[in-house]
């Protein structure tokens, strides 16, 4: 059981980030949301966490790309609930296109958001983690994160950068208690995996269930997606007491598509 940790999901008012702020939230963990989106529904999501699994979980609208925002979002947090024992560092963004035309901006939102704002917010929590013997990190990478595939250079990059970040804090921590992992999905089925499918579709000029069959699942063995139920339960199991040798590692979970 999480009861008496707290936890910080980045990006969890969707996908990935939610499931795995649920799954915490019903291990008995506190928990601070935090993403985009409509204020009424995410309301709704927080109040439903709470009374549900009768926990305290807030909500923190920073935005990722934001140093300054983070380090509110950790003060507002460590007031809340008194300490921060795991972070999830979730919120990620992707975009599609040939390396030739990548709009540099992308670029520097993609590595801004899905690899710096893990640095940030691990820099503004570890130090407490460390000194009361016990922290839990978890980076949610990607498939993407071990291998590589064309017109995702910015994604490709965070990701493999966020595995490398996660080997050093997991260094960093080892004789503290403090554990840093990666989780590394194949294909999850998420509104982020939705979105793209046009732009594969675009890219490679075929129709959506063709992109879904074959650019998709082409590579997952399993031939099914990943659920975020799945990414929730392992990421419980990495914050109990079981796991405390398990750190520096890159967990796929990609249904075999690495594994070839
Ligand atoms: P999603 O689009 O459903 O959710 C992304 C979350 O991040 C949302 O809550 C969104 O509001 C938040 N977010 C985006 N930009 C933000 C910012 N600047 N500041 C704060 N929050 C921000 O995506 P998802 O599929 O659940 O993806 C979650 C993570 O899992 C990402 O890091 C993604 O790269 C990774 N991932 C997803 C898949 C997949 O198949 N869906 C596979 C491998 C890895």
């Amino acid at each position: 059981s999480l009861e008496g940790r707290s936890a910080i999901v980045t990006g969890s008012t969707s996908g990935i980030g939610l499931g795995i702020a649920e799954a915490l939230a019903k291990a008995g963990a506190a928990v601070m949301l935090n993403g985009f989106g409509d204020p009424t529904e995410i309301e709704r999501q927080r109040a439903a966490m709470a009374e549900e699994n009768d926990v305290d979980v807030a909500f923190d609208g920073a935005d990722m790309s934001s140093p300054d925002a983070i380090r509110m979002m950790v003060e507002r947090a460590s007031a809340r609930f008194g300490q921060i024992d795991i972070i999830v560092n979730n919120a990620g963004i992707q975009h599609v296109a040939p390396i030739a035309v990548f709009p540099a901006a992308k670029w520097d939102a993609i590595l801004s958001i899905n690899l710096s704002a893990a640095f940030h917010l691990v820099q503004a929590t570890y130090a407490p983690m460390r000194a009361r013997g016990y922290g839990r990190i978890i980076n949610v990478a990607s498939a993407h994160g071990l291998v590589a595939s064309p017109y995702k250079s910015a994604y490709v990059a965070a990701k493999h950068g966020l595995v490398g970040l996660t080997k050093v804090i997991a260094l960093e921590g080892a004789e503290f208690g403090v554990t840093a992992n990666a989780i590394c999905p194949g294909y999850v089925w998420t509104p982020l995996v939705e979105q793209q499918i046009d732009g594969q579709a675009k890219s490679h000029g075929i129709a959506r269930d063709a992109v879904i069959r074959d650019v998709f699942l082409k590579d997952q063995p399993t031939k099914r997606f990943a659920t975020v139920e799945e990414l929730g339960a392992l990421s419980v199991f990495l914050c109990s007491s079981s796991a405390a040798s398990i750190t520096g590692a890159a967990i796929p979970v990609d249904g075999g598509w690495t594994a070839h």
